[in-house]
């Protein structure tokens, strides 16, 4: 069975700015990755329709990162509120059962925290979909015969001050006896740069200036049923 890696995130930057060394750890080893974007992005214009320099950036970014397959799913940013779940689910299985179809594998779904790390709504709400995704997947994608779940998360180091005033909900990060997996990711680290680099519109110095060491680590809580 071939060991498959699906990120599923809600906006175009989000893994590049997230666990982007992860990715390419996973890539340079010869696993395939897929990266899977809810929505387009179009908020980050500051009011003007970025929508196609963001698909661009992300395409290049994946590239960057050595992603197999990247998708943008075309929801509005800012729109994954309770009446679209079914919408984006609906929309995930399907470029899933694509990819999937000719194959039985085994994978690992790497999505934000129950938190959504920033607070953001449309992140939370991405990892919530996820999670019921992994839950139901006997029944949406039977060609996955075991599978895990890792909530991507920042430990509370990690985790920006400045940003306390920025959403209305902004979590404090993770502690450490809480998180399952770390990750060094400092042999990748130039392409994880180069991937943040590719979101240019999105200020991507911002995510540099938390420096090499913290972005050297990347920190994951597997997800179990008592979560
Ligand atoms: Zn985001």
């Amino acid at each position: 069975m071939k060991h498959i890696v699906v990120g599923i995130f809600a906006h175009p930057d989000d893994e590049a700015f997230g666990p982007g060394g992860t990715f390419a750890l996973y890539a340079k080893q010869g696993t395939p990755t897929y990266i899977i974007t809810a929505t387009d992005g179009v908020l980050g214009g500051d009011g003007v329709d970025i929508t196609e320099v963001r698909h661009k950036e992300a395409k290049e970014a994946a590239k960057i990162l050595g992603v197999s397959g990247q998708y943008m799913l075309g929801f509005s940013d800012g729109s994954i509120s309770n009446n679209r779940y079914q919408d984006v689910l609906s929309k995930i299985v399907a470029q899933l059962q694509e990819i999937l179809k000719d194959d039985k594998y085994t994978a690992t779904f790497i999505t934000f925290d129950r938190t959504g790390i920033t607070g953001h709504l449309d992140h939370i709400a991405i990892s919530m979909i996820t999670t019921y995704l992994y839950q139901h997947l006997k029944e949406y994608l039977p060609n996955i015969k075991e599978a895990e779940l890792h909530y991507y998360c920042l430990s509370t180091e990690q985790r920006p001050k400045s940003d306390k005033d920025y959403f209305v909900y902004c979590p404090c990060g993770c502690p450490k006896d809480q998180i399952d997996i770390t990750k060094d990711v400092s042999k990748v680290l130039d392409i994880k740069k180069q991937a943040i680099l590719a979101h240019a519109s999105q200020n991507p110095d911002a995510i540099l200036q938390s420096g090499d060491k913290n972005l050297s680590t990347e920190h994951f809580i597997i997800y179990s049923e008592e979560f």
